[in-house]
């Protein structure tokens, strides 16, 4: 687990305010701006920089102290994969002082990637490990994502002058327009790569399958998402990375339903266990269980096994189980089994009484 405070030097009682200060300190010290050919300084602004998205905000923070980065994310963010913006470019703009315009040029954060993982209910129930394979860009590593080789630089477009626009006059017997539009050969950028990288041919990026370990926490719903910070896309320019997002689906488990934290199962005895009551072995996700069925039990009837659910997601406590009886009675006798059955039935109609009968066909109108 990366430790946050640990990256700005704080303790874990740190407040807001530290975290703010602390943060500020080592963007100043580390921005790739301030040292830009010094390649740990940038890991560490990135690493900065992550810390203090999560810290500076109070959902996030709850989340990363319970359950560190890797947290189950809840999907809080509304906006869906496109629309996140660029912090980096807030905090850019907060300790730098640039304009919003002037950033365009600059680092751009990289897309969020959402990846849906499939597990079992019992995975859910005692959390997983998983590697995943994610296909995704990263960062040219060879021009360090400028798209450059070594020793060059990008240099002004001979179309636009750098100015990234083109303007065409036109004359027409209604008049003179002039129209402008993005120039052709630098795409509006007003620079060009005369010397593209020759690994990632110039965009600063190469298509890679991601190896990425993952911990599903126990107790994990259906629908939950897992955020990985910087495993997302990559940034153009140099940009931070964009999150990856695990989405959990739950499959069906053919024993055990799931509601909330509680599962709910069936179980099946016979007849005569019904009546004279039977310890039954129950296989939990947490080991076999006795579960004691007095005698006289009725189908329908629902026994809970206390504890024995899912574990829940921000406490050590667990839900229960619920199960209910199902009794059978046998299609098939043979003959000692009738020959019983047909004893026990003549036992029961000379034990029947009218008081009896009454009682049952109240009980019957009561439902
Ligand atoms: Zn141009
Ligand atoms: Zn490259």
């Amino acid at each position: 687990m990366k430790d946050y405070y640990g990256v700005l030097g704080l303790g874990q009682d740190a407040d807001q305010e530290e975290i703010k200060r602390a943060y500020r300190k080592m963007a100043r010290q580390y921005h790739p701006d301030v040292n830009p050919d010094d390649g740990s300084a940038e890991g560490k602004f990135k690493e900065a920089t992550e810390a203090y998205e999560v810290l500076s905000d109070p959902e996030k923070k709850q989340r990363y102290d319970l359950f560190g980065e890797q947290g189950p994310g809840a999907g809080g963010y509304g906006t869906g994969f496109e629309g996140f913006g660029t912090p980096f470019g807030d905090i850019f703009d907060m300790f730098f002082g640039r304009s919003r315009g002037a950033t365009r040029r600059g680092p751009g954060r990289g897309s969020d990637l959402l990846y849906v993982l499939e597990i079992t209910l019992e995975e859910a129930y005692t959390g997983t490990e998983r590697e995943l394979d994610i296909p995704r860009h990263e960062r040219c590593e060879e021009c360090e994502g400028a798209g450059l080789q070594k020793g060059y630089d990008l240099e002004i477009c001979p179309q636009c002058g750098g100015q990234g626009t083109l303007t065409t006059t036109r004359r027409t017997s209604f008049g003179t327009f002039s129209s402008s539009a993005a120039c052709p050969r630098c795409g509006g950028r007003g620079e060009i790569n005369l010397h593209p990288c020759k690994k990632c041919g110039g965009d600063g990026i190469n298509e890679i399958a991601d190896e990425i370990g993952i911990s599903v926490p126990a107790g994990v719903s259906d629908g939950d998402r897992i955020r990985v910070p910087g495993k997302g896309e990559a940034g153009n320019r140099g940009g931070l990375a964009g999150d990856l997002y695990v989405e959990i689906r739950v499959a069906e488990d053919e024993t055990f339903a799931r509601r909330g934290s509680n599962l709910h199962a069936v179980v099946t005895v016979s007849l005569a266990e019904a009546a004279l009551g039977t310890g039954v072995e129950i296989k939990t996700f947490s080991g076999e269980e006795t579960l004691r069925i007095h005698a006289g039990s009725q189908p329908g009837e629902v026994f809970r096994l206390k504890g024995k659910g899912m574990p829940k997601l921000n406490s050590r406590s667990k839900g229960d189980l619920y199960l209910t009886l199902e009794v059978q009675i046998p299609k098939k006798l043979s003959g000692e089994q009738k020959r019983l059955l047909e004893d026990y039935q003549e036992l029961e109609r000379k034990g029947k009484e009218a008081p009896h009968l009454m009682q049952r066909i109240r009980k019957a109108m009561r439902q």
